[in-house]
Formats: C-alpha cells, sequence, structure tokens
C-alpha cells in the first residue's frame, strides 16, 4: 500500500516546533503530549518523529529503533500518567477510522472508567 505523508499536518507543524504543544515526554524517535481536546483526566497522544501516515504504514515501514523508541514513550507515558488501574490505547486509521490528523498517533486515555470501546 502507497501511504502519501502530507508535511502540513498539524502535528508534523508542531514537531517543527511551528505550533506549541505540551509535551510529556520526548526521546530520539518520538514525542508524547497533552490533547488539546481531552476526553478523560488522561489523554496523551504519542507521535513518532519520522513521517508516518498511520498505524499500518509505521508497522510496515518505520526502522526498529524508531519502532522501538516509539514504544518506549508509550511506556514512559504509560509510567508517570494515573493509568495504573487501565486505560485505552487508540489509533484511530483513515476514514472509516476517523483519523483527523494524518500523522501517526496513538490515544493514551484513562484517569477513571471508562465505557466500551464501540456502542
Ligand atoms: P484523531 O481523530 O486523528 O485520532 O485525533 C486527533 C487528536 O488530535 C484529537 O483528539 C484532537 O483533540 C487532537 N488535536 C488536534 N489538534 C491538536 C493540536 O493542535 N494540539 C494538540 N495537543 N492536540 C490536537
Amino acid at each position: 500500500m502507497q501511504f502519501d505523508y502530507d508535511d502540513q499536518n498539524i502535528f508534523a507543524k508542531i514537531l517543527r516546533g511551528e505550533i506549541p504543544n505540551s509535551t510529556v515526554f520526548e526521546n530520539e524517535h518520538a514525542l508524547a503530549f497533552k490533547d488539546i481536546a481531552p476526553q478523560a483526566p488522561v489523554h496523551v497522544l504519542v507521535i513518532p518523529k519520522g513521517a508516518y501516515v498511520s498505524i499500518d504504514d509505521f508497522a510496515a515501514n518505520a526502522r526498529a529503533d524508531e519502532q522501538a523508541g516509539f514504544f518506549a514513550a508509550v511506556a514512559a507515558v504509560c509510567e508517570m500518567s494515573d493509568v495504573a488501574q487501565g486505560f485505552r490505547a487508540v489509533a484511530n486509521t483513515r476514514t472509516h477510522g476517523v483519523q483527523d490528523v494524518p500523522h501517526f498517533h496513538m490515544h493514551i486515555i484513562g484517569g477513571n472508567q471508562l465505557g466500551r470501546m464501540l456502542p
């Protein structure tokens, strides 16, 4: 599958420092920051620094060190957030998945009891 990355998406602008963000963790390959419209007490977005459109793009095409760095950031966010009782990790993807920002991001959502994933 062909993945065409638009470098004008809002998370690309955040990575370039053109738009401010509330960073909670950063390493060589990933950035984690608070969602601007939180759906729960904990709502953090973890994004790779590389230009990947979606989770399937990232899984298929990111190098092993990029994937390790991304999941190290996920682990760090979970460790530092109030999610010991659980959380939801979500990667909305393309049209059917209702993905608004076309740069792969994983939502880490928790801090209270969530509802069922799908109605
Ligand atoms: P998606 O629907 O693509 O999975 O989720 C995109 C998420 O990005 C939404 O939860 C939205 O609130 C968040 N978002 C959109 N623009 C910004 C922004 O400029 N800054 C931050 N921190 N989050 C944003």
